[in-house]
């Protein structure tokens, strides 16, 4: 037996998760621990966070605004940084505003404005992700080019209760590292012509289980993992 037989299955999987990002900041020129990892606990139930939260792991993503709601009031003990990274219909948004620490799927300036308004005054201002789709320009959700991004980056800068972090993106699905990689170098550029207005946003928020590596190459600053942590999900 190893000294870490007594180690669950998710404590061993974020250890192997920790490690895989470890290796991919050496291999890519990156400094050692700059990469965050989130950890997608969406359909999981508590016990399963719980089992994440003894691993160190603290700060996790969630999709669907009342399942994350309760998750978080049920573990207000433990410390939790809560991202919500699914999509959004504004009359959701009072829920993400009071409960989450963090927001990363904002592409319209109108879901901006009510997210401000609906931010408790006693509360620190709510950490914003513009989302972006640069593959994808028919597709709903995400910014798909600049002059929209500066734009909503503009007026989030003049609402008190947000804070612009930087850039989320969800590429088009592929196995294949080079076209992953492509992706991700777009959604690189953006951030950096977007910085040269706005020199303190820090967090490019991309790259999932199937897909870090890559995302790490371009730059990524927060891995969203959810199936090498928890396991695959039950199909909606
Ligand atoms: C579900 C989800 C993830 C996690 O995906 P895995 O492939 O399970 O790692 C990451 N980001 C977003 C936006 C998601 O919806």
């Amino acid at each position: 037996m190893t000294q870490n037989a007594h180690m669950t299955q998710i404590q061993t999987a974020i250890a192997e998760v920790r490690l895989t990002i470890l290796r991919a900041e050496e291999k890519y020129g990156r400094t050692a621990n700059s990469v965050e990892l989130l950890a997608v606990s969406k359909t999981k139930p508590i016990p399963m966070v719980q089992e994440a939260i003894k691993a160190g792991q603290l700060l996790f993503g969630e999709n669907y605004v009342q399942e994350g709601v309760d998750k978080i009031a049920q573990l207000q003990q433990a410390n939790c940084c809560w991202h919500f990274i699914g999509p959004l219909q504004s009359n959701k948004t009072k829920l993400v505003a009071e409960n989450f620490d963090w927001m990363h799927t904002v592409s319209r300036t109108k879901i901006a404005q009510r997210l401000n308004e609906q931010r408790p005054e006693h509360l620190p201002p709510l950490q914003l992700c513009l989302q972006v789709n640069l593959d994808d320009e028919h597709s709903k959700s995400g910014i798909t080019n600049i002059n929209d991004l500066k734009a909503v980056a503009d007026s989030i800068a003049t609402l008190p209760n947000l804070k612009l972090r930087g850039l989320m993106s969800i590429p088009t699905h592929s196995n294949e590292f080079n076209t992953q990689r492509a992706s991700f170098a777009k959604v690189r550029e953006m951030f950096e012509t977007l910085k040269s207005d706005y020199p303190e946003l820090d967090t490019l928020s991309m790259g999932m289980s199937g897909d870090l590596d890559a995302a790490i190459a371009e730059g990524s600053t927060m891995i969203r993992v959810g199936t090498a942590i928890f396991g695959q999900r039950d199909k909606k």
